[in-house]
């Protein structure tokens, strides 16, 4: 299948396509996410701050991308009155910070949402670039996150860690950057432009020391294997036991010591 921009979020092109999002997926929730594949059940939970992040992304992209999301999104984005809702307002502020900045305009340059696939361990994989430019050898990835210095315990990296590491954007940027080297047979550095949803936003650019990316892509060739044997239905998916999905088909078999509870 070819993929475009129609196409690149269906169902169809997930089955044939591995994604740096299906994968982190795939290990928060094997159950959760199978059932979602297989079009057994939907999230339910707000997609508010997935819209409030394409929002901000289509403006980047191009004024047409701009206008066609807000038309396709008109009733989440406006009020009755035709004014934006609260989230939409503080969108327009996150892209006003990253908009007047010389240093960002300086270097978002180059092709916009690219598609991108590629064979990575014998997988096949999709991806989108937010910023691609090909002659300097860098792409950029926009971010909207709570705040820049948040902090949070990790149990992959065993130790507090920021947004990047804990939203697995390092994993994204490593293959991401292993995809593009693969087909255009040179180096690129990937950048992190982050914005965020505080008033007034804050922003950063963000450089990934290069030795971070061997572990990610270690850890993603341990793990893979496991993820597509679940995905292809020859191991019974797990369920975390924690998220929406798993709240909603659990039973109880016993008593846990209040001990436990922290454990979960
Ligand atoms: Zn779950």
């Amino acid at each position: 299948m070819e993929l475009s921009k129609k196409n690149y979020y269906s169902n169809d092109a997930d089955w044939q396509f591995m994604s740096v999002s299906q994968f982190k997926s795939f290990q928060e929730c094997e159950a959760s996410t199978l059932a979602r594949l297989k079009g057994e059940w939907q999230p339910e939970k707000d997609k508010t701050a997935l819209l409030v992040g394409n929002y901000v992304h289509s403006y980047f992209e191009s004024s047409e991308a701009h206008e066609e999301f807000i038309e396709e999104n008109r009733n989440s984005i406006l009020k009755k009155d035709g004014t934006e809702r609260a989230e939409f307002v503080q969108a327009i502020d996150m892209i006003k910070a990253l908009e007047y900045d010389e240093f960002f305009k300086f270097v978002y340059q180059g092709k916009k949402e690219i598609i991108l696939t590629g064979t990575l361990f014998n997988t096949e994989w999709k991806a989108r670039i937010d910023c691609f430019n090909q002659e300097k050898g860098y792409f950029v990835d926009l971010k909207t996150t709570r705040s820049l210095g948040m902090r949070y315990y990790s149990e992959k990296y065993q130790s507090y860690v920021s947004f990047v590491e804990k939203y697995n954007y390092i994993l994204q940027m490593a293959v991401y950057k292993t995809l593009l080297e693969q087909k255009y047979g040179k180096e690129f550095t990937p950048y992190i432009f982050a914005v965020t949803k505080e008033s007034p936003p804050d922003i950063a650019a963000i450089e990934i020391y290069p030795g971070r990316f061997d572990f990610e892509m270690k850890l993603l060739e341990q793990e893979l294997p496991h993820v597509l044997k679940v995905k292809y239905g020859e191991v019974e998916p797990k369920m975390c036991g924690k998220c929406e999905y798993c709240r909603q088909h659990k039973k109880l078999s016993g008593f846990i010591e209040v001990g436990d509870l922290l454990e979960m």
